[in-house]
């Protein structure tokens, strides 16, 4: 039999639980100490097609406005250009042989460190609402890591065959949705808000509404048109999305990040799409902060990665650095100073997923090239036919012109960039990679992911 706890011991007990509120203020009594974070991801966005980056056409007002007033990084790359496995390493700051999610179908390894789980703990509520199915739970592994976990699967899209893509306007709905139905505990505890587009991801559609802005015609319209028109919708979502936060809590500070999963390659070194290459094209995304008040606007040179995007947010907000991550903390950049060049390990993937033995074996032998980022040069090795290629990046940004000596030897930062990533892959390869079911399968194999 229980005996009901007297008057002044549950008078301790709510004092108790009011003072134990994780980030630091009283229930009801005091706004956060932390700001709110959104970071928004697009996927599959060039940098060069935004005006923020030269591009001529207009297809990014809303990006650029937010990029402008805030530090843009203008040479940010991506550590691996394929969604699961680069928004895996924004989320943990490890790159992929480590978080073990090389290609998209295999999922993180179990007990990493990763930003929402920290900021879990510090009182943050943490949501993601995500519009490409590579990276439902099953297949990505990331929703445990949030407290809320939404992918949207509202129409057909992957080649007309699968209802498993959200479009950019029903994502915004879903997440302002989702703001106004928590709007009251939103007033006492910081949130941590992911949102990820899907658009411009291919295949490529003509936004109609967006052909006159941009000057294209619609019967005439090439696929870098309709790649322009899907940035251009992406972006009237990005600014509307702005707004409505803006309009349910104009009082709350908001530090925004605004990146990229990876690019896309338009017929550059032969490459239609992303992953299988190591190249300007698709390692290259956008990145920028945004902190009215806190971050100065400015454009960054320094070579940057996904994998420093998690340290920097933990240093913004006045955290201590996580001993896993493998990022910088990019704060001497937010007061003028340069940031320390520090080579950037990139590296592609193909693999089989749909089976225990084949994930095993994806993880072990999927590895088709290996990059460094260094020195404003690109080396990168093609692991099949043994050919190393090296780009003055500066002198010419297009790669067209390799400058390897084939007689000299890798560089020793190539060496130990691939030697990292086969330990780790080996590594990789004691997790009890998933059971996938028949429809993850199939829409795997659809889109050219399993071999
Ligand atoms: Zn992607």
């Amino acid at each position: 039999m229980s005996v009901p706890p007297r008057p002044a011991a549950l008078a301790r007990c709510l004092a108790t639980a009011l003072a134990l509120t994780a980030n630091g203020a009283s229930v009801g009594a005091q706004p956060p100490r932390y700001p709110d974070v959104l970071v928004i991801t697009v996927d599959t966005l060039r940098p060069d097609r935004l005006g923020a980056w030269g591009h001529a056409r207009p297809t990014s007002p809303a990006i650029d406005a937010l990029l402008g007033e805030g530090l843009r990084f203008a040479e940010a790359r991506t550590v691996e250009p394929l969604t699961t496995p680069a928004l895996a390493s924004l989320w943990t700051s490890v790159p992929p042989h480590v978080h073990g999610s090389t290609r998209n179908g295999l999922p993180i390894r179990s007990g990493l460190a990763s930003l929402p789980r920290l900021l879990g703990r510090r009182g943050f509520r943490t949501a993601a609402v995500l519009g490409n199915w590579t990276l439902k739970d099953q297949l990505s592994g990331l929703a445990g890591e949030w407290q809320h976990y939404e992918l949207l699967t509202s129409r057909k899209r992957w080649f007309g065959l699968f209802k498993d893509e959200a479009r950019g306007r029903d994502l915004t709905d879903s997440v302002l949705a989702w703001l106004a139905d928590s709007r009251t505990e939103s007033a006492t505890r910081p949130l941590l808000l992911w949102v990820h587009y899907v658009e411009p991801h291919a295949p490529y559609r003509l936004q109609a509404d967006f052909a006159p802005r941009l000057g294209i015609s619609p019967e005439r319209a090439t696929d870098l048109d309709r790649y322009d028109s899907e940035i251009a919708a992406v972006d009237a979502e990005v600014a509307r999305l702005l707004a409505g936060w803006r309009e349910r809590s104009p009082e709350r500070p908001l530090l925004t990040v605004f990146l990229a999963d990876h690019g896309e390659a338009f017929g550059e070194h032969g490459e239609h799409g992303h992953g299988r290459l190591v190249h300007e094209p698709t390692l290259r995304i956008p990145l920028g902060f945004h902190w009215p008040g806190r971050i100065p606007a400015g454009v960054a040179h320094d070579a940057v990665s996904t994998l420093d995007v998690a340290p920097t947010l933990l240093g913004l907000l006045g955290l201590p650095a996580h001993p896993s991550f493998a990022g910088r903390d990019l704060a001497p950049r937010f007061a003028g100073e340069p940031v320390a060049e520090r080579p950037i390990c990139v590296q592609a993937h193909k693999g089989a997923v749909q089976s225990v033995q084949a994930a095993a074996r994806a993880r072990r032998a999927g590895l088709i090239e290996a990059g460094v980022v260094a020195a404003g040069q690109l080396e990168a090795l093609a692991l099949g036919r043994g050919e190393r290629r090296l780009y003055d990046l500066q002198a010419d940004p297009d790669e067209r012109r390799s400058l390897v000596d084939p007689k000299s030897p890798a560089s020793e930062s190539l060496t130990a960039c691939l030697d990292a990533i086969r330990a780790g892959l080996t590594a990789a390869d004691q997790v009890p990679p998933p059971a996938l079911d028949p429809d993850s399968i199939a829409e795997l194999r659809a889109l050219g992911y399993l071999d």
